[in-house]
């Protein structure tokens, strides 16, 4: 039977990167993917395709529009071949890169699902057939999949989910999506630019909840500029498919009849077949595997990362907890600051955020101060014709500790990098208004919201 010091079950963003590192401190690592491309979700049917889709949509909807500056443009041509092609090719790339890291650094891949049999042997059921491995820990990393919603039947073609929208084989002439957020507001985006009605089905009084109340409502005035119908307070009760066509049906209203149905009402952890029975663990009321600070369950050799466990269901936290719960295992300590953890919306302008809102603060009377700026008023934007938006900073009354940062804006993703480290190093909003930024960058946006917030900003 072969033998193993870490058996990594899943090889997303957690999943890969933990078995990396593991083989970087010296540990005989092996990890279990039952999808023959590795790199998870993330990789395969998540952040990356959506993203190429919604780079070059961007472009293409920019050329259609005759919104390329000082440039004359005939009649553009959707190739949605193409641009399939172009987002296979990304996945591949980004799936066979970890393969060759895999290789690199001498972790042994199994291919099959993983089961857990006991504390220390875990099963592999794969198209090479049945086998037992033995190893001294265990890692779950099995990640997410969509949330099912009572009344939605999926029929994976017409009503489906995420890995169904990143490949749609036409245009649908009109795209219902359940859910407005982060998944139904990006590939909405996508879809919309290419030519599909899309209409937007929110349940709350706004999209994107959890995210800063000021923000999420110029994000939703601006989508609804951008063509994309956004209905909120909306319940949906049922969707199926009907006579090639999907049936929505909500409270309150007529339902909708619509060519492809989009269900994006979050995700859930997944523990199919994992065989946590056998070892004695069960998970919390939300599915979630219920680990320690050092991601150690209620069994000492097994542990869980990722999605599989609470906070955030995002790629970059699951490579952090990853990375520390290896190091936890090998050096006795590690680190993730859940403080500056930021989130993205790709969508545009991008929506990026980092620490609390200002509900948050209110709700937890945390005394704060704001400094806003608008993407408008800086040369760099102006240069780009690419002005929606602004920064916002919110940091502590008293110590002037920045406490979030919210920005709306172009390249919005970027920028909130700068924003992450200074808050895993404690700044105040003085440090980040002080430190030179490059001109003309649209960093200096955030300079300029540091400096309304301690000070005064100087250009607006
Ligand atoms: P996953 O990536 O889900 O990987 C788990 C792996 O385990 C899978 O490969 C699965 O096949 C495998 N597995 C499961 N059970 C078994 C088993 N029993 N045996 C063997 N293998 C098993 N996050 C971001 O940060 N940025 C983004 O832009 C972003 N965009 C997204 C877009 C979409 C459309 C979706 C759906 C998600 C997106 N996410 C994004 C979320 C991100 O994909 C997840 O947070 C991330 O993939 C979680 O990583 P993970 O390693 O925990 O799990
Ligand atoms: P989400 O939690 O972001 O949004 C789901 C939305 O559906 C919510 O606004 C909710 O109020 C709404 N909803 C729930 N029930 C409803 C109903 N019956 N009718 C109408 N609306 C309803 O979930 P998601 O968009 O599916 O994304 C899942 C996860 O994937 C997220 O946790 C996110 O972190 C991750 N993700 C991240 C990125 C990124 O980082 N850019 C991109 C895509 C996905």
């Amino acid at each position: 039977m072969p033998r193993h010091q870490l058996v990594v079950i899943g090889a997303g963003p957690g999943g890969y990167v933990a078995a990396i590192k593991a083989a970087q401190l010296g540990l005989d690592v092996a990890c279990v993917e039952k999808e023959q491309a590795l790199g998870g979700t993330c990789l395969r049917v998540g952040c990356i395709p959506s993203k190429a889709l919604l780079e070059a949509s961007e472009k293409i909807h920019a050329a259609q529009h005759n919104q390329i500056i000082g440039a004359k443009i005939g009649q553009v041509e959707l190739d949605l071949a193409a641009l399939m092609a172009h987002k296979d090719k990304v996945v591949k790339a980004n799936t066979g890169g970890v393969e060759y890291l895999f290789k690199k650094n001498k972790v042994t891949r199994y291919l099959g699902h993983g089961t857990i049999l006991t504390p220390n042997k875990v099963r592999v059921e794969g198209p090479e057939g049945v086998q037992e491995l033995e190893t001294e820990r265990i890692l779950i990393a099995t990640g997410s999949k969509p949330a099912p919603l009572k009344g939605v039947e999926l029929d994976y073609e017409i009503v489906g989910t995420s890995d169904q929208a990143i490949a749609y084989p036409h245009v649908p002439e009109h795209l219902v999506v359940i859910g407005g957020g982060v998944i139904g507001l990006e590939l909405g985006s996508v879809w919309n630019r290419l030519g599909a009605k899309v209409t937007v089905l929110e349940y709350l009084p706004h999209i994107l909840g959890g995210m800063d109340g000021e923000v999420a409502r110029a994000a939703e005035k601006i989508f609804r500029k951008q063509g994309l119908e956004i209905r909120t307070g909306v319940r949906v009760t049922a969707a199926y498919a009907k006579d090639g066509k999907g049936v929505v049906e909500y409270e309150g209203g007529e339902p909708l009849v619509a060519d492809r149905v989009l269900l994006a009402t979050g995700r859930i952890p997944n523990t199919d077949g994992l065989g946590l029975e056998n070892v004695g663990l069960s998970t919390d009321e939300r599915g979630r595997i219920p680990v320690n600070a050092h991601y150690q369950t209620a069994v000492p050799s097994i542990f869980a990362i990722g999605d599989v466990i609470a906070g955030p269901m995002l790629a970059h936290k699951a490579e952090e907890e990853g990375y520390a719960a290896v190091e936890y295992m090998v050096t006795g300590y590690g680190h993730v600051d859940y403080n500056s953890i930021p989130n993205v919306v790709y969508t545009h302008p991008e929506i990026a955020s980092v620490g609390k809102s200002e509900e948050e603060l209110k709700a937890a009377g945390v005394p704060y101060k704001k400094g806003s700026f608008p993407f408008s008023a800086n040369g760099r934007a102006r240069a780009m014709n690419d002005t929606d938006g602004f920064a916002k900073i919110l940091a502590h009354a008293e110590t002037d500790r920045i406490l979030g940062v919210h920005i709306i804006g172009p390249r919005a993703g970027d920028l909130i990098a700068e924003a992450a480290v200074a808050m895993a190093f404690h700044a105040s909003a003085e440090d980040l208004a002080r430190a030179s930024h490059a001109h003309p960058t649209l960093a200096e946006v955030l300079k300029e919201a540091a400096l309304a917030t301690w000070d005064k900003p100087l250009h607006i």
